[in-house]
C-alpha cells in the first residue's frame, strides 16, 4: 500500500465543499491534516463555522481549521452564491453550533508552516478562490518546491462557465480571484487542474442522495444539505440529472489521479479581458517555447468515481 495523501484542504464551505470535506475524511488514501477556509460561496467567517460544523457532523472535530482571506487580492468580497448554496452556505440546514474553535493562525501561515515542516509530503487542495494559496506562495515562494503538489478545483477549457458573470468561460474560483489564480499558475509548483470539463461530468443525482441518506442520521443530514444543491442545479440547468461534484472530485483526483485523463499544458488565466477575465487560457502550440506547467483534467471515469463517492458519503453518525 502506498502512503496516504497528506492533505491541506482549502474550502469556501459551501455545499460541495462540505461533501469534499467528508470525502477526504472517509477515504483511506487521504490523511486530512488541516482545513483552511476562505471567502467565496459565503464570507470567510461563515465558511469557517460551516467547516467546523461539517467536521463535527462527521465526528472529526479535532481536525485543525485555520481561517484565511476575507476577500480577493485586489477586489472586495461580493456575496453571490446564495441561490446555489443557501444563505448560510449549507442549504439552509441548521447544524448544531460548533464546539471546536478555529486556530489562531492564518491559513496562509499554516500552509507555509506545514510545507516547510514536511518537504515533499503535503498536497494542497484548494477548492475555493485561490487567495490563500497565492498569499502563501507570495510570502514564501520556496513552498512551490516543498509542496508535493497543488490539486485545485478551477478553470474550464470546453465546458461552459458559470451563469451570471461577464465571462462565459470562467469557473467560480478563477472568477472570484483571477489575480490569485495567476500567482498559483505561475508559481512553479506541480499543478493539477480539476476544472468544469470534468467536474460537470461528476453529478450527484436524487437517486444517489436517497441511497446515501438511508445509511443513517448523519448521512441523511448531509444529503438534506445536498438536496438544496441538486435543486439549485436543476433550476439553473434544465434537464440536468443532478449537481456538479466539483470539490469532491478535486479531492478524489488528489488521492487517485487514475480517475481522470489529463493533458500537460502551458496554462495561464486572463486578467484584463472584457469578455474573458478569469478564463483559463491554454497554449497548446507545439513550439519549443511552450512549457507545460499543469496537468489539466479532460475526462473522467464516471462510474468509478460515482461508486467511490457514494461509499464515502455513508458517514457514521457524530457522537
Ligand atoms: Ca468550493
Amino acid at each position: 500500500m502506498t502512503a496516504p495523501c497528506r492533505m491541506i484542504l482549502d474550502v469556501d464551505t459551501g455545499i460541495d465543499d462540505a461533501l469534499a470535506i467528508v470525502y477526504a475524511l472517509r477515504r483511506p488514501g487521504i490523511a486530512l491534516e488541516a482545513v483552511t477556509t476562505i471567502f467565496g460561496n459565503v464570507d470567510v467567517a461563515t465558511a469557517t463555522r460551516n467547516t467546523l460544523q461539517i467536521l463535527e457532523l462527521a465526528g472529526r472535530g479535532e481536525v485543525p481549521v485555520a481561517p484565511g482571506a476575507a476577500h480577493a487580492l485586489v477586489r472586495p468580497f461580493a456575496r453571490g452564491a446564495a441561490h446555489i448554496h443557501g444563505v448560510n452556505g449549507l442549504g439552509e440546514v441548521e447544524l448544531p453550533a460548533p464546539r471546536a474553535r478555529p486556530r489562531d493562525e492564518h491559513a496562509a501561515d499554516l500552509i507555509i508552516r506545514m510545507a516547510r515542516a514536511h518537504p515533499g509530503a503535503i498536497t494542497l487542495c484548494p477548492v475555493g478562490p485561490l487567495t490563500n494559496a497565492a498569499l502563501a506562495l507570495a510570502r514564501a515562494p520556496e513552498i512551490a518546491g516543498l509542496l508535493r503538489e497543488i490539486v485545485l478545483m478551477g478553470g474550464t477549457l470546453f465546458h461552459p462557465g458559470i451563469p451570471g458573470i461577464a465571462s462565459p468561460m470562467a469557473d467560480a474560483n478563477f472568477w472570484n480571484d483571477a489575480e490569485a489564480a495567476r500567482i498559483v499558475l505561475r508559481s512553479g509548483a506541480k499543478l493539477t487542474l480539476v476544472g468544469m470539463d470534468v467536474t460537470m461530468k461528476a453529478l450527484l443525482t436524487p437517486a444517489m442522495t436517497r441511497t446515501i441518506a438511508a445509511h443513517g442520521p448523519a448521512a441523511a443530514t448531509l444529503m438534506r444539505i445536498a438536496d438544496f444543491y441538486v435543486h439549485a442545479y436543476q433550476a439553473q440547468y434544465p434537464g440536468i440529472a443532478g449537481c456538479g461534484l466539483h470539490d469532491p472530485l478535486a479531492v478524489a483526483v488528489a488521492e487517485d489521479p487514475s480517475l481522470v485523463t489529463a493533458e500537460a499544458m502551458q496554462v495561464d488565466v486572463e486578467l484584463a479581458g472584457e469578455l474573458t477575465r478569469g478564463q483559463l487560457v491554454a497554449d497548446r502550440r507545439r513550439t519549443g517555447k511552450v512549457q507545460p506547467n499543469a496537468a489539466v483534467c479532460l475526462d473522467l471515469d464516471v462510474p468509478r468515481f460515482t461508486e467511490r463517492f457514494v461509499a464515502a458519503m455513508r458517514v457514521s453518525p457524530a457522537r
